[in-house]
């Protein structure tokens, strides 16, 4: 009988999340204004550059800004907390935040996150979707 190896494959959810060790984001950012974009571009929205670097997001931020979910397609559950995270380099970023209760007593505008993946889904060989999202951080 023949040992198989039995580590998961995991897929990240969308192409910008780097399940490398650390994981992180990675963002596309135009060479001629430095403006930062998630997944690939023709060009870029704030002045039309065509040319593009990839960069590494930094995983540290501030909550910009926020809002508590309530209501949502019949299998998301709710509440849940869709927001903006401003991170330590500048860059925007949309995601939810995550393994904190889902109310003002938790979430406050300004406070400090960091990216955290969780999974979402499995398949019948045991291959992991994993998304990302941001928690409270000291
Ligand atoms: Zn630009």
């Amino acid at each position: 009988m023949t040992e198989e190896n039995t580590a998961p494959e995991q897929i990240p959810i969308v192409t910008y999340l780097n399940l490398a060790d650390p994981p992180h984001l990675k963002a596309q950012e135009c060479k001629s204004c430095g403006a930062r974009f998630f997944d690939r571009r023709n060009a870029c929205a704030s002045c039309g550059g065509g040319s593009f670097a990839e960069v590494a997001v930094s995983s540290d931020g501030v909550l910009q800004a926020f809002t508590i979910v309530h209501r949502a397609a019949p299998s998301i559950p709710v509440p849940y907390v869709s927001a903006i995270v401003k991170t330590d380099d500048g860059t925007s970023v949309r995601s939810n935040i995550i393994n904190t209760p889902a109310d003002v007593e938790h979430v406050t505008l300004g406070m400090r996150v960091a990216l955290a993946t969780y999974e979402v889904a499995e398949d019948d060989r045991g291959t992991k979707c994993i998304a990302f999202g941001y928690e409270p951080s000291s």
